[in-house]
C-alpha cells in the first residue's frame, strides 16, 4: 500500500517540469527510494518468471521460487549475461509487446545483442534524461546538434525523447565525418553538441586548427575517455565535456555526470545496482536489474564493466548516489607478467605524453618465456617514436612501482608500437586491452 503511494508520487514527480522534479527528488527521504526499489524489484521478478521463457525455465531449473525473493542478492549466483541474450535470442526474454528494438555490438563477438522496448519505456527514459540534462544547464533557448550514430543505436532515440520535454531546438546530424559536421553544423549555431567521445575528440582537434565557436557544453556517451583527452576538448571549446554511462541493454542512461564530473549519478529509480564481488579498492563488475521495464526486463544483468558504487554524497548536493568512472571491461582485465592490468594503467602511462592520439591499444602476447605487452599508439609524426618510448618508460617507473619492479625483474617486456592516426579504430568501440595468449590457447584447444 505504502509502496503504491510512493510510486504514485514518484510518477507524478517525474511528470513535472524538470526543475520541479529535481526539487522534489532532492528532498525525498532515502527510505522511500529503497522501498520503491524493492516493490519494483519484486514486481519485475514475478513478471519475468511468469512471462519470459528464459527466466521461467532458468528459475525452474535452479529451484528458485520468486515469491520468496525480496532482494536481488537472494538470487545467489543467478545472473543474466550478454551471452544469454545472444544464445537464447531476445524473444526468449520478452514479457510484453515491443514497439521498437536496438542492437549493441560488443568487442567480443560479431553477433549483435538485440534488445526490445515499448514507447512507454522510451517516454519514461526521456523524462529521466530531461531531468539529467536540465541539471547540466540545458534550457529551452539552447540549440543542440547531435552526432550520435543512428544505426540501430539507442542513444539518439533517448536523446530525442529527453529533448521533447526540454523543448529546445535540435538537429540530428548522425555520425558523419567530424570535418563535414564542423562545416555543416555551424549554420545552426549550436551551443550544445552530443557525440561519442572519440568522435568529439576528433571534432575538437579540427576546431582547434580552424576555430571554435561558443558552446555551453559538450555531452558524450558510448565509451570511456581519458581525463587528459577531456581536458584537451574542454580547452578548445572553453566549455565542459560531460559524460554519461549507459548500455543499450539498459536502454541508455544508467547514470550521468554532474558539473563535478566525478562519477555518474545513478538512476536508482529505474535500476537496482550491485557489485557482488569487489577487489580491495571496492571495484567489481557492475550488475543491474531493470525496475520499470515490462517488455524485456533484465534480472541481474552483468554489465561486464568494472566500477565502484559510491555511497558518499556528491559535493553538487544531488540526491542520487554515484557509480565511479568505469575502469575497464571485464574482458579487458589481464593478468600477465606486468601484474593485474587494465585500460586505466595504459592511460596513466600515456598521460602527458606529447604527440600521441586518443586511440591506443595494448596487446599481450607470449614470446618464448615472457609476456610481451605491445602498446600500439597513433603518433602525429613517426619521428616521435623514441621520445614517446622514453616517456612511457619514465611513467612506468614513476607511477607504478610494482609494475616497474616486475619490469626490472624481466617478468615482461613493454614495447611501444607506433602507427598512423586512425589505424586502430575499425568500429564504434575500440577494445583497449587484447589478450592474445588466451586466443592462442583457445585455438590450440580446438
Ligand atoms: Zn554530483
Amino acid at each position: 500500500m505504502l509502496t503504491n503511494i510512493i510510486e504514485q508520487v514518484e510518477r507524478a514527480v517525474l511528470h513535472m517540469e524538470p526543475q520541479r522534479s529535481v526539487r522534489f527528488l532532492n528532498v525525498s527521504p532515502p527510505w522511500a527510494v529503497e522501498r520503491l526499489q524493492r516493490g519494483r524489484f519484486r514486481r519485475t521478478l514475478r513478471l519475468a518468471a511468469e512471462a519470459s521463457k528464459f527466466y521461467r525455465e532458468e528459475f525452474r531449473r535452479r529451484g528458485i521460487d520468486v515469491r520468496r525473493v525480496e532482494h536481488p542478492s537472494e538470487l545467489g549466483d543467478f545472473y543474466t549475461t550478454g551471452e544469454d541474450l545472444r544464445a537464447h535470442g531476445a524473444e526468449a526474454f520478452l514479457t510484453g509487446r515491443a514497439d521498437t528494438a536496438f542492437e549493441t555490438t560488443g568487442t567480443t563477438s560479431p553477433v549483435p545483442k538485440r534488445v526490445f522496448f515499448s514507447q512507454r519505456e522510451i517516454n519514461e527514459m526521456g523524462r529521466a534524461s530531461a531531468i539529467g540534462l536540465y541539471l547540466l544547464g540545458l534550457r529551452r533557448e539552447d540549440r543542440v546538434v547531435s552526432a550520435f550514430d543512428c544505426s540501430f543505436w539507442v542513444s539518439p532515440v533517448v536523446l530525442r525523447a529527453g529533448l521533447q520535454y526540454l523543448k529546445c531546438f535540435h538537429v540530428e546530424a548522425g555520425k558523419i565525418p567530424p570535418m563535414e559536421f564542423y562545416e555543416r553544423a555551424r549554420a545552426y549555431k549550436p551551443n550544445v553538441i552530443f557525440g561519442e567521445p572519440s568522435w568529439v575528440v576528433r571534432l575538437s582537434e579540427l576546431a582547434r586548427e580552424r576555430g571554435a565557436w561558443p558552446l555551453k557544453f559538450l555531452y558524450a556517451g558510448g565509451e570511456n575517455i581519458t581525463e587528459e583527452s577531456r581536458r584537451a576538448v574542454e580547452g578548445v571549446w572553453g566549455a565542459p565535456l560531460y559524460l554519461n554511462y549507459g548500455q543499450t541493454e539498459s536502454f541508455g542512461v544508467l547514470g550521468s555526470e554532474c558539473v563535478q564530473r566525478d562519477g555518474y549519478h545513478r538512476n536508482d529509480l529505474f535500476f537496482f545496482f550491485e557489485t557482488p564481488e569487489v577487489d580491495r579498492d571496492g571495484y567489481g563488475e557492475l550488475v543491474y536489474t531493470t525496475l520499470v521495464r515490462d517488455v524485456m526486463p533484465l534480472i541481474r544483468y552483468r554489465s561486464t564493466d568494472v566500477t565502484r558504487l559510491i555511497e558518499e554524497p556528491c559535493p553538487c548536493g544531488l540526491f542520487a548516489k554515484r557509480v565511479a568512472k568505469v575502469r575497464a571491461r571485464c574482458d579487458e582485465m589481464v593478468v600477465c607478467g606486468m601484474g593485474n592490468v587494465g585500460p586505466w594503467v595504459f592511460e596513466e602511462l600515456l598521460r602527458g605524453v606529447r604527440g600521441v592520439g586518443a586511440d591506443w591499444q595494448a596487446i599481450v602476447r607470449h614470446d618464448g618465456l615472457r609476456d610481451v605487452i605491445e602498446l600500439h599508439v597513433e603518433l602525429d609524426h613517426t619521428s616521435l617514436r623514441g621520445e614517446v618510448e622514453r616517456a612511457v618508460r619514465a611513467h612506468l617507473r614513476e607511477r607504478f612501482a610494482d609494475f616497474w619492479q616486475n619490469h626490472e625483474m624481466r617478468l615482461y617486456e613493454l614495447r611501444v608500437e607506433p602507427g598512423e592516426r586512425g589505424q586502430l579504430r575499425a568500429g564504434r568501440k575500440l577494445r583497449r586491452v587484447v589478450d592474445e595468449r588466451q586466443m592462442a590457447r583457445r585455438f590450440a584447444a580446438r
